[in-house]
């Protein structure tokens, strides 16, 4: 795999990054839940569902994007 295009390391960057956040935020989210602390439960729901969806998307650029590239 070879990655030569800006838009494609654009795209793996924002992917990576939104990742990474994602991981981060599940992983506050589990140890609240296992300390029961409802309260930062409820307050990370949001974001967690935002992270989720900015993940998905950067995902689905991706596939859109190397769908329409030529070939190398
Ligand atoms: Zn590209």
């Amino acid at each position: 795999m070879q990655n030569t295009c800006a838009e494609c390391d654009r795209l793996w960057d924002e992917y990576t990054q939104a990742k990474t956040a994602h991981l981060t935020v599940i992983v506050q989210h589990h140890k609240a839940v296992v300390q029961k602390d409802s309260a930062v439960v409820d307050a990370i729901a949001p974001l967690k569902y935002d992270l989720a969806q900015r993940e998905l998307k950067a995902r689905r650029a991706i596939s859109e994007h190397e769908a329409a590239h030529e070939p190398l």
